[in-house]
């Protein structure tokens, strides 16, 4: 098991050290969704640990959203009332859009306690997004 937060979609890229001394935060506009964020702080808390408290793999976020069957090894908590994924997954999305509009060369916020560059804040929330939309069963199992 690896234990790395990056997905098949995302890397996490981190500015260059002489440009961490500043960041704008994104707190904002981040989807108030307590529910989900908790849920998949299975490592530690980002106080501790930055991104690396969270347990970002499908699994863990497909189960964070209340439809997930496969239980995270890491931690199986998650709320026991879930909000909406499709909710989140939108809310998700604008939230990358509006982070890459930004005139910023580095993004925090006290929910990562993880500098990043805004192109990859915007792909984590973009991957999460991808994540906690429930899966619906192909049309044409021949793709992939
Ligand atoms: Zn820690």
């Amino acid at each position: 098991m690896s234990n790395s937060v990056e997905g098949e979609g995302w890397q996490r890229v981190h500015p260059a050290e002489h440009l961490r001394s500043g960041y704008t935060s994104v707190d904002s506009l981040l989807p108030d969704a307590d529910w989900f964020w908790w849920s998949l702080q299975r490592f530690c808390v980002p106080d501790c640990c930055g991104l690396d408290a969270y347990d970002l793999s499908a699994e863990s976020v497909a189960w964070a959203c209340g439809w997930g069957t496969v239980r995270p090894a890491s931690s199986d908590r998650r709320d026991e009332k879930p909000g909406d994924p499709r909710e989140l997954a939108v809310a998700l999305r604008t939230a990358a859009q509006q982070i890459r509009a930004l005139d910023a060369t580095c993004v925090s916020a006290s929910l990562f306690n993880h500098i990043l560059v805004p192109e990859s804040c915007a792909g984590l929330l973009e991957d999460l997004a991808d994540k906690a939309e429930p899966e619906t069963i192909s049309a044409d199992p021949g793709q992939s």
